[in-house]
């Protein structure tokens, strides 16, 4: 009797230790109602923004996101924000099943800079048509350049033209 009640009790201390890493894993990354395969993105994006001096936090942020299909041509990515408590974003599950990392990135940094920076579409472009920004809205005459040799401009330009948050 004293020995299965001791194993019982050692069975729910490991459960119970089971439980607290689960909780601190989760905690280490913001607590926020992300699909698992936007979190990476979600995270450069933060770490990013924190290269450029802007500190985010996704929880007080209060932002959901998820993957499915938008039915709506060729729109890859969408975000809802009332600027407040509304925050979310939709990433086209076609686009992502078959798109490059570079240009997930390019689509979920784009929505994250309406949702989180707060920023409109910006349409201008170089010279050579090349966008100046991923915030353009894809509907203009400009170009996308969103390669390995410009990452560090576009992604820097997002952030540049906010202030504080
Ligand atoms: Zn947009």
């Amino acid at each position: 009797m004293y020995r299965s009640s001791l194993l019982f009790l050692l069975t729910i201390f490991i459960f119970a230790a089971c439980q607290r890493d689960i909780e601190e894993n989760a905690s280490t990354i913001d607590q926020i109602d992300i699909p698992s395969d936007l979190q990476p993105y979600f995270q450069t994006f933060k770490e990013k923004a924190l290269e450029n001096g802007l500190q985010i936090d996704y929880e007080s942020a209060n932002i959901t996101a998820e993957i499915r299909l938008i039915d709506e041509g060729s729109v890859a990515g969408t975000c809802s924000t009332n600027g407040h408590d509304l925050r979310h974003i939709t990433i086209d599950e076609s686009f992502w099943n078959q798109a490059s990392h570079l240009l997930k990135e390019m689509v979920v940094f784009h929505e994250l800079g309406h949702c989180i920076l707060g920023r409109g579409h910006e349409e201008s472009a170089f010279p050579n048509g090349i966008c100046r920004s991923i915030m353009r809205s894809g509907l203009g005459s400009c170009r996308d350049a969103y390669i390995p040799q410009n990452r560090d401009y576009f992604i820097q330009e997002l952030f540049s033209s906010v202030e504080g948050l």
